[in-house]
This record gives C-alpha cells, sequence and structure tokens, in this order.
C-alpha cells in the first residue's frame, strides 16, 4: 500500500501530439472537505485507505495540489449529440491528472470530475455540484457491484464554493477511475476534422495501451472494432438484465473499452417499462430503455464512420453486422440465468418474451419480482405465490407460471440449487432514485454524509440479503416515484 505521494504515474496520453489534449490544472474548490472515500477503488491504485485521513488527501483531490507525478490535461473529444453531431465538446469540466501503474502493472486513468473551466468548457463553468457527484459515486460503485463494467468513484470533495444551477448549489469534486477515458467521440473529433493521421495514432494508441492482445495482428483496426462491438453488446445486454437505463448515450458518452461511463440522469427502472426514460429533457424517448441496443449499434455506426479512413467501410459493415446476434445471445443468456435454467432450451426466448409482455401491461417491479421468483416451487401446482400475486389481473401470470414450472421440470431443476443459483444474479438491492435522493438531502442539507456510506454499503453485496436492511429492498415510496431528475449537473 501506497501513499498518495508514492503512486507510480505512467503518463502516456500525455506523450500524444498536443492536439489531443488542453495541459491546464484543477481550479481549487474553496474550503474543501472530504465527503466520502471509497478504499476497494482506492486499493486498485495501491493506495493505503489511511492516506483519505491526511488533510492532503483533500488538498489534492480538491486541485489545490498536484499529486508528485501527476500531469494534468483535459481530453479532446467532439460527438454525436442526441443523434446531432458537435463539434465542441471535449473535457469542459474533467481532468485527468494522470495514469497510475499499480504493483501488479495494471494502469489507472485518474480523473478529477468538476475540476474547473477547460478550453473545451464553451460557456460553462466547469463544476459539478455534489448533488450529482454523489448519484455518480453511488451508481457507479452499485453498477460494479452488479458485475457490470464501469468507471470506479474514489472519492467525493465538497466544498462552500457555490454553483448555479436550476438553484444555487455547492460544487464539489469526484475522483473516478478507468482503464482510459477514451470516447467514440474521440475518434470523431479527429475524423470531423480531417486529420486521419491522428486517428491513426488514436487507435494505435488505444490498441498499445488497452488492447495488446491485438498489438502484432494485421488485421489490428478491424479487431479492435470487432471488440468495440463485442463488449458494447455484452455491456448494454447487462444493462438490459438489471434494468439500468443510462439516460445519455452521446457518442460523447460512450467507451472504448465498453465500460459505462458518464453517470447523469441515469435510473433504474422499478415497475416494468420499456418506455422508461430517466433524463426528463429527453422529450423523444431517445434513450428510453427499450432504445438502449439499437442507440448503441447507431453509436458504433458512427465510431466505425469515425474509423473510415483505417477500416474499410465493407469490412466495417461485418463487424457492426455481429452487434444483433452477440446483444441477443448474451441477453438470453442473462435472462435464463435470471429465471434458474441450467440448460439452454429453445423455447426459452419465447418465454421470457411472454414474461416481458406481461410484466409491462401490470407495471410490475422488475427487481422485486425477479428476487420473489427464486422461491417458487416448481413440482406443484400452487400459484398462489408471492411472485405471481405481485399481479392484479393474475390470468396471464399464472399461465406463465404453469409453464415455467413444466420448463423446469423438464430440466429436473432442484428447487433449492435454483433459488441459489437465481439470487446470484438477482439482486435484491439496486439503487433505486429515491434511496439516492435520500442521500443526497442529508447531504446537501445537514452535511451528514452518512447515508451516502451506508448505501454505498448497501449496494456493494446487492445479491446477499441484509436482514438489518430490509426496507432497501422495497419499492419506491410515493413520494420518491415520479422524481423529476435534473439534467444539469
Ligand atoms: P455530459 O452531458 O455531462 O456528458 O457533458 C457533455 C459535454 O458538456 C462535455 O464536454 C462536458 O465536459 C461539458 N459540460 C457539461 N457540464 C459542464 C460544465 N458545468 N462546465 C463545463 N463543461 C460542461
Ligand atoms: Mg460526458
Amino acid at each position: 500500500m501506497r501513499k498518495i505521494e508514492e503512486l507510480k504515474f505512467d503518463n502516456t496520453y500525455r506523450k500524444l501530439p498536443e492536439e489531443f489534449y488542453h495541459l491546464v490544472k484543477p481550479t481549487p474548490l474553496k474550503n474543501p472537505h472530504l465527503v466520502c472515500f471509497n478504499s476497494d477503488a482506492g486499493s486498485l491504485i495501491d493506495l493505503d485507505p489511511n492516506e483519505a485521513k491526511k488533510p492532503d488527501f483533500i488538498e489534492y483531490f480538491s486541485g489545490n495540489k498536484l499529486i508528485p507525478g501527476s500531469d494534468p490535461l483535459a481530453m479532446y473529444y467532439t460527438g454525436h449529440q442526441f443523434g446531432v453531431y458537435n463539434p465542441d465538446i471535449g473535457d469542459g469540466r474533467a481532468i485527468l491528472l494522470g495514469e497510475v501503474r499499480n504493483s501488479v502493472d495494471e494502469k489507472w486513468d485518474i480523473h478529477l470530475k468538476g475540476s474547473g473551466r477547460t478550453r473545451y468548457s464553451r460557456i460553462f463553468d466547469g463544476r459539478a455540484v455534489l448533488r450529482s457527484t454523489i448519484r455518480e459515486y453511488l451508481c457507479s460503485e452499485a453498477i460494479h457491484a452488479l458485475g457490470i463494467p464501469t468507471t470506479r468513484a474514489l472519492c467525493i470533495i465538497g466544498s462552500d464554493e457555490k454553483v448555479e444551477r436550476e438553484t444555487t448549489e455547492t460544487g464539489a469534486m469526484m475522483l473516478r477511475m478507468a482503464e482510459t477515458h477514451v470516447r467514440f467521440g474521440s475518434f470523431e473529433a479527429f475524423h470531423y476534422t480531417d486529420r486521419p493521421h491522428y486517428v491513426k495514432l488514436l487507435t494505435d494508441y488505444v490498441i498499445e495501451q488497452n488492447f495488446p492482445a491485438l498489438f502484432k495482428e494485421e488485421n489490428k483496426y478491424y479487431m479492435l472494432l470487432e471488440e468495440a462491438v463485442n463488449r458494447t453488446a455484452k455491456l448494454i445486454a447487462k444493462w438490459q438484465s438489471v434494468g439500468f437505463t443510462h439516460g445519455v448515450m452521446n457518442t460523447d458518452n460512450m467507451s472504448i473499452s465498453g465500460i459505462t461511463i458518464d453517470y447523469g440522469p441515469y435510473g433504474f427502472m422499478e415497475e416494468y417499462e420499456p418506455e422508461y426514460t430517466p433524463n426528463h429533457s429527453d422529450h423523444f424517448g431517445r434513450y428510453s430503455f427499450q432504445n438502449q441496443p439499437a442507440i448503441a449499434l447507431w453509436n458504433l455506426n458512427k465510431l466505425a464512420q469515425a474509423l473510415g479512413s483505417i477500416i474499410p467501410r465493407e469490412r466495417a459493415q461485418d463487424a457492426l453486422e455481429g452487434f444483433k446476434n452477440i446483444y441477443s445471445q448474451c441477453f438470453v443468456e442473462l435472462m435464463s440465468k435470471k429465471l434458474g435454467f441450467k440448460t439452454a432450451r429453445a423455447e426459452d426466448v419465447g418465454l421470457i418474451k411472454r414474461l416481458l409482455d406481461i410484466m409491462v401491461t401490470e407495471k410490475v417491479d422488475y427487481t422485486i419480482f425477479f428476487r420473489k421468483l427464486s422461491n417458487l416451487i416448481s413440482d406443484n401446482a400452487d400459484l398462489n405465490h408471492d411472485a405471481v400475486c405481485m399481479f392484479e389481473d393474475k390470468s396471464g401470470i399464472e399461465d406463465w407460471a404453469a409453464s415455467y414450472k413444466r420448463r423446469l421440470r423438464a430440466e429436473n431443476s432442484d428447487d433449492i440449487e435454483r433459488k441459489r443459483g437465481m439470487n446470484l444474479v438477482n439482486p435484491k438491492y439496486i439503487l433505486r432514485n429515491y434511496l439516492a435522493e435520500n442521500a443526497i438531502r442529508k447531504a446537501v442539507n445537514e452535511a451528514d454524509y452518512s447515508e451516502i456510506n451506508l448505501l454505498h454499503k448497501i449496494l456493494q453485496d446487492p445479491f446477499s440479503e441484509q436482514s438489518e436492511f430490509e426496507e432497501y429492498a422495497g419499492p419506491s415510496p410515493d413520494w420518491g416515484r415520479n422524481l423529476a431528475i435534473s439534467c444539469s449537473s
């Protein structure tokens, strides 16, 4: 375990040409203080958790002091936002402090969000508010615990600095970590400014740093695109399986390494509703729950176009065509696991579809239903079961449950074993919006950060029964059902 000053930096992005970034230091926050620290994320860079107790920790992660060896820069990228190309973005309020190499030779970007204006800030203030950093901190760690690739969150630093949003709030910084922050939009930036040599340079860089297995391949550019298709398809299938809706799937928020990045107005679907759109400014539901697979493919098309100078169009098309199959296969596998099947059978796709169709009309809580379903007894005709009772109109679900039981018996499913397996993939605890809101209100109104830490702890272990926290597993109370999530952050 290391002290902050002993972290080993290997700042590879900094060695790229200066058109790739803006060298800029964080702008310090006024009266910074520690809000929360995640020792799990710290261990990824060998950071001694006791470091978070030192006053200097706050100085380093509020932009007041530079970590020795760091070499801060804002990354350049552009992107398609809500379908329209925006040539004018980039890290407008985040700064890559540097890349840290750990004792097992993994490299982690350490990226400070809310760190002040950069060349890419346009008319905005370069800041993040405490509310939005808490949302990102909690959700990225919850998504990680669900086994879904994501950026990680190390800490939040709060401050007295006033930041104007719909109301006056206070500024905060969050340190997040990832194997890379290169996005689809990083490639688009050079493609649309007619600099194919930089598209190639960036691609070579990403392959060398993040896809070393492709380095010596003759078709490495094609294989990178294929890998991006593969990872993105699997990522989205995982989101769908737990009801996660990202909310702003612009190409600048799509990671080349296939991880969840940039948590804004996201949401976990509660009642099953394919049109669920957590971002209230997304009036046409472009980024609704059900559209995520199609949008991911649309975004991959934009990535392929940006790589057009190094991958011929027809070849790129081959890679893109893989998306549908990879996505469907992964989704069906995940849903089959949620249903507790041991083997794959031809009828499963129909069974999954029938269940989801009934859930839509009945507005049943997606997470709670699957968790309860694990208790169903497969070899009796009793349909008066917890999970079935969640439906007001029983006709559809009773029919479905009878087919489900037949399906389980056909593979000699053992109820106890099935329940164990189902509870490993159907979370009991998800980050319902009202839970995040409770933690935010306590933090913002009372400077009480205990609820952030408690929620983080519960969500770190989403598949276990934590009997003392039963109330965190229920549906949202009425006040928390339709909370508007501000997309200003
Ligand atoms: P996002 O929707 O958070 O992914 O942001 C899209 C773009 O807007 C990125 O280039 C951000 O850096 C930039 N941006 C968002 N909020 C701010 C802000 N408060 N100050 C400067 N840039 C911002
Ligand atoms: Mg973004």
